[in-house]
C-alpha cells in the first residue's frame, strides 16, 4: 500500500484529553510536555470560553490501527 514507507513505523502521537470544569465539555489536542492526567491546565475550551480545563485521558492512537479501531493505551498516573 505505502511502499515508500515501507519499515518506517510512524511515531504514535498522543493526545491529551481535557474536560472544561465550567461545563464539562471533552476536548483533545496533542500530548504537551508535563501533561499528566488529573492536572488542571490554563486552557480555553472551545465552548464556553473557560480557562480551566482538566486533564482526564492521555492516550496513544497508533496509526497502525486505523482500520477504525484505535488502540488506545492509557498513562493512568
Ligand atoms: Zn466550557
Amino acid at each position: 500500500m505505502f511502499p515508500q514507507r515501507r519499515g518506517v513505523r510512524p511515531v504514535p502521537k498522543p493526545l491529551t484529553h481535557l474536560k472544561c470544569l465550567e461545563c464539562g465539555t471533552l476536548n483533545s489536542r496533542p500530548f504537551k510536555e508535563g501533561d499528566y492526567v488529573f492536572k488542571e491546565v490554563e486552557e480555553k475550551c472551545p465552548k464556553c470560553g473557560a480557562n480551566r480545563m482538566k486533564i482526564v485521558g492521555i492516550y496513544v492512537e497508533d496509526e497502525v490501527t486505523k482500520k477504525g479501531k484505535p488502540l488506545r493505551t492509557s498513562f493512568m498516573l
